[in-house]
């Protein structure tokens, strides 16, 4: 489906990122991979899919950093055709108790550094008159919950990104739009479930059913792999008129 294609997908040694470079590799895209930790093992695994796959180690909170990714990309992969701004990290604090060097961690890294990927990445995608910008936002880019007030402003931020590029390009062949799970059990939200099982004395497994039940009334994670489908859908023909919607995948988060 994607041959021919190349994809540089952001923070994808981990989670949601990984599931989205697997399954573009697997339908045939060139992949860059991008993000912290095991990226040896992240790249092995795309690599079964995508031989040629790479990694680039950018600070996804470091503009110059970013730039010359995506001068890397498009010299060795040939182009940036889609673009998955997935990294991100999270911190829960009440404003007053913020700390201000995490406020401005989330910004660079949650919203930024999606504004630089793309200022890179569109003159070529324009360029060739075809595009898929997918910014993984989140429920938290619709509403709010307590704690995460630099989580909520980065993403709300981020769907307004993603908006005014698609109506910059609508009569091209590049499109924007954005992504919005509720809870996926991934390494992210893993420091929740254990915040939340120390705080009310319960094991993981309760844990997580009260995040759930909180917040999620399919009383379910949402997972990487049904995340990368939507993904798939979004990059391809029949969505070309998708322009600027933010997609939640929320279990009926927000439906309530
Ligand atoms: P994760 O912790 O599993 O993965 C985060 C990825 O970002 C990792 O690859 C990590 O190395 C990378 N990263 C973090 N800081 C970086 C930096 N400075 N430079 C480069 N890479 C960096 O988390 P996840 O849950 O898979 O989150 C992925 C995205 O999905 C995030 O934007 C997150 O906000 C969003 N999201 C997650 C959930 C959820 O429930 N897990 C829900 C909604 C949205």
């Amino acid at each position: 489906m994607f041959a021919g294609k190349t994809a540089l997908v952001t923070g994808s040694t981990s989670g949601i990122g990984l599931g989205i470079a697997l399954r573009l590799a697997q339908l045939g895209a060139r992949l860059m991979i991008n993000g912290l930790g095991d990226a040896e093992g992240a790249l092995a695994q795309v690599r079964a899919h995508d031989p040629r796959a790479v990694h680039h180690g950018a600070d996804m909170s470091r503009p110059d950093q970013i730039a010359a990714m995506v001068r890397s990309c498009e010299a060795q992969l040939g182009g940036c055709d889609i673009l998955v701004n997935n990294a991100g990290i999270q911190h829960v604090a009440n404003v007053e108790a913020f700390p201000a060097e995490r406020w401005d961690a989330i910004i660079a890294i949650n919203l930024s550094s999606a504004f630089h990927t793309m200022h890179a990445a569109l003159p070529g995608m324009q360029a060739r008159n075809w595009g898929r910008i997918i910014n993984v936002a989140s429920v938290h880019g619709l509403v709010a919950s307590a704690g995460k007030s630099a989580y909520v402003a980065a993403k709300h931020g981020l769907i307004g990104l993603t908006k005014a590029a698609a109506l910059e390009n609508a009569t091209t062949g590049v499109t924007v739009n954005a992504i919005c799970p509720g809870w996926v059990l991934t390494p992210l939200v893993q420091k929740q479930v254990d915040a939340r099982a120390a705080a009310d004395g319960v094991d993981d497994a309760e844990a997580q059913r009260r995040l759930l039940a909180e917040k999620q009334p399919s009383l379910q994670f949402t997972t990487p792999a049904e995340l990368a489908e939507l993904v798939v859908f979004l990059c391809s023909p029949a969505a070309q008129n998708v322009r600027g919607v933010a997609w939640n995948v929320d279990g009926g988060w927000i439906a309530q």
